[in-house]
This record gives C-alpha cells, sequence and structure tokens, in this order.
C-alpha cells in the first residue's frame, strides 16, 4: 500500500478521540501540543486524561460514541479495544470524509500516526507499511544522526546557560545536549564533564573558564565579556555550567551581563549536584516520615566570617535534611557551629565525593565526627556533605 505523506496543521481544529484508556493517553500529548482543540468521547478516562481535562486543556464527553461525533473533525483517533466499537467510528467518518487513526486496525484506518521525532525546527516522520517497531527504531537512527548534525544556519543565537548535571555526561538534559551540538562558541567550567565536550565539532571555539587568570571576581567579568562579545558577533554561545547553572554557578550574573547587553539568554535547568549526588549514594534527600524539607547551602564561607549570608543557628534548629556544598574546606567549623547551636552531634553525616562519576565515594559518619572521618578517609572536592536522618533512610 502506498500512503502520502502529509504535515496536518491542527491549531484551533476540532480532534476527535474515542477512548479514554492507556492509548487515548499516550495520544492526547501530541494533539494538544499541536494546538488541536481535543474532544474526547468515552464513558471513563484514565487520571492523566482527567487532568487535561479539569486543566481546561481537553473537553470530554461522558458516554460511549454516537455517529454525531464526527461532525465537525477534522480528525479522527480511535482508541478503543472494542473491534466492533471501533468499526462503529471507521464507518461514520468514512461516511463524513473525515481522516481515521485507528489504534486498534492499521489495516481499517485511513490515516496512520508515524513515529515522530523532532529536534527543534526538524521534524522527522517515519511510517512502514505495518511494521511499527521498523518504523520506531528507524526513527531513532535519525534522531540519532540529527543530534551530531550542523542546525540549520540561524536557528540558534545568543546565549544558552546550560547545566550539564553532575558529572555523568548522560545526565545532561536532551535539550542542553542538542544545544551543545549547535554552538559556535563553548565556554565552560571546570566541573564540567570532559566527554561532553570530546564531541564538539572543531570549528567550535572552545573556552576554559577555569584557565582563566585574574582572581575569581575579574575572571568573572572576563566571562561575562566573552559571551557577550561572542553573542554579538552573530554565533551561538552555550555556557556550559556543573550541575544546575543557578545553584552557586553565578549564572544569574551571566544571564543579567547578557541582558544588559541585550544579548538573548536561554537557561537550560541541569541535574544539580546537591540532590543528585546523595542519591547516586543511595541518600534520598527527602523522605516520608523522616525528612519533609532539605536545605541546600554553601559552605565556602566559614560559619564565623563576616560575609557569611547564612543563619546556621537556624539551620542548627530545623530536623529535615541539610546539604552542604564547597563545605569540605570549613567542615570542621560548620560541624562544630552546628552542634554549638542544639543540632545532635549524633545526627547522621554523609559525604558524597565526585557523584556519579566512576571516581564517586562516599562515607557514612555523624556530625559530631565527619570532619575527621573526611580528613582519615582523604576525601577532596568536589563533594557535598549530607546531614540528616535520611543517611539511614539509604537504599
Ligand atoms: N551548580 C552546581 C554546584 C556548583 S558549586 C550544581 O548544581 O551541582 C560546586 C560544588 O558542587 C562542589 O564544591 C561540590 O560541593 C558540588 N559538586 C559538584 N559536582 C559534584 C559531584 N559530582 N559530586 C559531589 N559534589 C559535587
Amino acid at each position: 500500500m502506498s500512503i502520502y505523506p502529509l504535515g496536518l496543521k491542527l491549531a484551533g481544529r476540532r480532534v476527535l478521540v474515542v477512548g479514554g484508556g492507556a492509548v487515548a493517553t499516550r495520544r492526547v500529548p501530541a494533539l494538544l501540543a499541536a494546538g488541536a482543540v481535543v474532544d474526547i468521547v468515552s464513558p471513563e478516562l484514565t487520571p492523566a486524561l482527567h487532568g487535561q481535562v479539569d486543566a481546561g486543556r481537553a473537553s470530554w464527553t461522558e458516554r460511549r460514541f454516537e455517529p454525531a461525533d464526527v461532525d465537525g473533525a477534522w480528525l479522527v483517533h480511535v482508541a478503543v479495544d472494542d473491534p466492533a466499537a471501533a468499526e462503529q467510528v471507521s464507518v461514520a467518518a468514512e461516511a463524513r470524509r473525515v481522516f481515521c487513526v485507528r489504534a486498534d486496525d492499521r489495516d481499517a484506518a485511513t490515516a496512520w500516526t508515524p513515529a515522530v521525532t523532532r529536534q527543534g525546527q526538524v521534524t522527522v516522520a517515519v511510517t512502514d507499511g505495518g511494521d511499527r517497531r521498523r518504523a520506531m527504531a528507524v526513527r531513532d537512527l535519525v534522531a540519532h544522526a540529527l543530534e551530531s548534525s550542523p542546525p540549520a544556519a540561524g536557528e540558534y543565537k545568543g546565549v544558552a546557560l546550560v547545566g550539564s548535571g553532575p558529572g555523568d555526561p548522560e545526565l545532561i538534559t536532551v535539550k542542553g545536549r542538542r544545544l551543545l551540538a549547535a554552538a559556535d562558541v563553548v565556554v565552560a567550567d571546570r566541573l564540567v564533564p570532559g566527554l561532553l565536550l570530546g564531541d564538539l565539532r572543531p570549528e567550535v571555539e572552545f573556552v576554559d573558564a577555569a584557565k582563566i587568570p585574574y582572581g575569581p571576581a575579574a575572571a568573572q567579568e572576563e566571562i561575562n565579556r566573552i559571551l557577550v562579545e561572542r553573542a554579538l558577533e552573530g554565533k551561538f554561545v552555550v555556557r556550559l555550567k556543573g550541575g544546575d547553572p543557578f545553584v552557586f554557578g553565578r549564572g544569574g550574573e551571566e544571564a543579567i551581563a547578557c541582558a544588559q547587553a541585550g544579548v538573548p539568554v536561554l537557561v537550560v535547568p541541569g541535574v544539580t549536584s546537591s540532590i543528585a549526588a546523595p542519591a547516586l549514594a543511595g541518600i534520598p534527600v527527602t523522605h516520608r516520615g523522616v525528612a519533609h524539607e532539605f536545605t541546600v547551602v554553601s559552605g565556602h564561607i566559614p560559619p564565623d566570617h563576616a560575609d557569611s549570608l547564612v543563619d546556621w543557628a537556624a539551620l542548627a534548629r530545623l530536623r529535615g535534611t541539610l546539604v552542604v556544598l564547597m563545605g569540605l574546606k570549613n567542615l570542621s567549623r560548620i560541624a562544630g557551629r552546628l552542634i554549638a547551636e542544639g543540632r545532635s552531634a549524633d545526627t547522621p553525616a554523609a559525604v558524597v565525593q565526585e557523584g556519579s562519576t566512576s571516581h564517586q565515594r562516599s562515607l557514612r559518619s555523624t556530625l559530631g565526627q565527619v570532619a575527621d572521618a573526611v580528613a582519615e578517609a582523604g576525601i577532596r572536592p568536589p563533594a557535598v556533605v549530607v546531614i540528616g536522618e535520611v543517611v539511614h533512610a539509604a537504599v
């Protein structure tokens, strides 16, 4: 059978979905993303579809299908198991010359939904005469090829502040990876996974932010200057930062510098080490019946320092989880202060070094002993310290 491929503009157009089960649940989001006006006819809905209806994104007629439901629809999706019921919809659609997708029987359908991959402005749709698995396999191959192909000119501009995740190169987001592949200039931090940088096209300008001389303040100004300057030259700049760009990453300052220079900024959040490193050591930062809060704090300034913005006394009164980043150097002072302010020295504490990488190490101790334990074990930065009963909830 020979089919005629087509891209439908469904925005504002009524699409009838018959059925409210698992298949409809999987199909409706793409219809909504295309802007379709989705009407679902079904005696029952899954909770996910209920959610769409409650949010006003789709409408629901709570009964079995009637042929007149097709009136006014541009497209019909049949997502019911019962072949006789599905056939009834097909007949009604055919009589009204409305294309009809059948999840239960592709031969009876008058339209097929292809396997789809989208990257930026490119949509690739694959059909294979009846073999959906093969279509999906081809789709995956194309998706993979697209990821590493150069982007369309002009598709990307300005600066993207991209979180690279905690260290495992697979923990960058899909969006972050796609933007990285499109970059003309990449400015990367020390903690960015090196394997992500190995894939860059040879013509990409690479700036290692860790190698910029001067003190930290001047180096930050220099980074801001490079981001703005390259973007104003018309290049697409990806500023790649460890973890999440806005968690102790100075991402906010860079976003402001770009905005002030009139450079568009796109923020792509990342998987932050403050949650991921404990998680990968088996420690959930919250746990039912154990901790209903977690607080992430920087330990780079000691508690008694004039520049400290952290209320350690308040933190000591919390019973929830405390996650300290950049805290190894000051760990004994931090632990000492928390204990002095009332947190028990027996509170469980753990330290996770280089979480998500092949060098990951961790240790468990107590608040009273953790600083000594770290020194003894030779734990080095980057590491997070987790303080709280969740350390015992570890799997
Ligand atoms: N924006 C980053 C944090 C930057 S501050 C994020 O969201 O993860 C740098 C600190 O993060 C390090 O000193 C360390 O405390 C922590 N860190 C970063 N990567 C880490 C990793 N893989 N394992 C443990 N801690 C990590």
